[in-house]
């Protein structure tokens, strides 16, 4: 009750979420006190929560910030929304995102931005800018998010809140409306590590309906959180502190840093080359991927559909040029283009190519260091409209964050302290498999 007035009460003006289930976030809240009086109750039992509008909710109006979908009602859960509610959490209902996870500070929603709690004048980041937003301003105490290229740690860094983006196969798909699926990776975002490791656990483990999900034993992240961090290698990429660096940014993460040597940490400058063609190379994958996973929404078996088609192909032209935003339209050409015949080799091969290379810098930075540190994005939050009418420089503010999705690594972002009354975020790189590890120094940390 205290989460929905508070949602009641903040909502309006923030527009994080985009849909609240009220009553029955109300009745799962009674069946946890009853679990409680029973002696019965687990570690998340009766914790509210919300998911990103990416998550299929059964019964639930699933539109994943487009108007495409303004109109399903889910017919099923996703996997992580079964596993939490297994987990006993109470779902406060639906977060707004940009529209399909494309975008970096929520401006593509079909239902309108989602304004920064810390300043409303500035984004939230995104993709995942309701789940940020409604955790900044305690509108939850944790949200789910998904992170394709950053929209997981982007929006937490913007937001001054914790979020982690898990080893790519982790957290299962299945219910994840896709994006580009070989890079979408669920992931909980909080106030703290410590709420994101509880979380975590509850939201990862096998699942035979996602083809990636990886067949480990599930981990309890909150039982390493105190390891000492003495001797912890903590690499510095050169990369991630170059002119596309806001120097205040630059300063507060440095402050950081310091904070991890005092706690026992051996810090070193380490190098990723290939760092620099993360962008481009994610700009073609992502969007091919996009192109293929998008072709299901064709005005006949989900979402919109126009009146009155006059033949099949007016059916298809006018339903996905109605329903889609400019973004994922854009997005859907430059897939499409890059995947035809001719240009495959050029773009697509070319781009899985480097990727490789992204990958194999990372694999040789681990043979030196644990961890890899630095800033999650290169400026804290910005105004509306300062690059929604650029998309290069909309796509430049993932920079630190999507070779991370390129080859299929941990990271999450933390609180590191503010720049001009905003929250910077330090960014924490794992090698695969770290997650405990990541949770584990942000813990201290914090
Ligand atoms: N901002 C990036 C994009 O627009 C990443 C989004 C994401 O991680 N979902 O594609």
């Amino acid at each position: 009750q205290t989460f929905l007035a508070r949602i009641e009460r903040h909502n309006p003006q923030l527009n994080a979420f985009v849909t609240v289930t009220a009553e029955q976030a109300l009745a799962q809240a009674d069946a946890a006190d009853q679990l409680r009086t029973q002696g019965k109750a687990g570690k998340l039992t009766g914790v509210p929560m919300a998911h990103k509008d990416i998550f299929c909710t059964k019964g639930v109006k699933t539109a994943c910030g487009s108007k495409m979908l303004d109109k399903f009602i889910s017919p099923y859960d996703a996997t992580v929304v079964t596993k939490l509610k297994d987990a006993g959490m109470v779902n406060l209902g639906k977060l707004n995102m940009d529209e399909f996870a494309m975008g970096s500070s929520n401006e593509t929603s079909f239902y309108g931005p989602v304004k920064n709690p810390w300043d409303t004048g500035t984004v939230p980041g995104g993709s995942s800018g309701g789940s940020a937003a409604a955790v900044a301003a305690r509108l939850t105490p944790a949200a789910t998010g998904t992170d394709t290229g950053g929209s997981i740690r982007q929006p937490a860094a913007f937001c001054g809140i914790s979020g982690i983006k898990p080893t790519y196969g982790l957290v299962s798909r299945y219910g994840m409306i896709a994006f580009a699926s070989s890079l979408d990776q669920g992931g909980p975002m909080a106030r703290t590590a410590e709420d994101c490791a509880l979380m975590l656990s509850a939201m990862t483990g096998f699942d035979p309906r996602d083809s990636t999900s990886l067949d480990r034993p599930v981990v309890d992240y909150s039982a390493g959180l105190n390891g000492d961090l003495k001797g912890l290698r903590i690499g510095l990429p050169k990369e991630f502190f170059d002119e596309g660096l806001d120097g205040d940014v630059a300063k507060v993460i440095q402050a950081s840093i310091e904070e991890f040597r005092k706690l026992g940490a051996e810090v070193k400058e380490i190098s990723l080359p290939n760092m620099k063609l993360s962008v481009p190379v994610y700009y073609v994958v992502a969007p091919a991927e996009c192109s293929s996973n998008l072709a299901r929404m064709d005005g006949v078996r989900y979402g919109h559909r126009c009146d009155n088609p006059k033949d099949l192909l007016d059916l298809y032209t006018r339903s996905r040029g109605e329903g889609f935003g400019a973004e994922v339209q854009r997005r859907i050409l430059i897939g499409t283009y890059a995947l035809s015949a001719g240009y495959y080799d050029a773009y697509y091969l070319k781009a899985q190519q480097i990727r490789r290379l992204i990958s194999d810098d990372f694999k040789r930075a681990y043979q030196e260091v644990d961890v890899i540190m630095g800033p999650t994005a290169p400026s804290v939050a910005f105004r509306f409209g300062e690059k929604s009418g650029d998309p290069v420089s909309m796509y430049l503010s993932d920079i630190y964050t999507i070779a991370v999705n390129l080859a299929g690594l941990p990271a999450m972002s933390i609180p590191a302290g503010f720049s001009n009354n905003l929250p910077v975020g330090l960014q924490l790189i794992g090698d695969y498999f770290a997650e405990e590890r990541l949770l584990n120094a942000a813990h201290r940390y914090q």
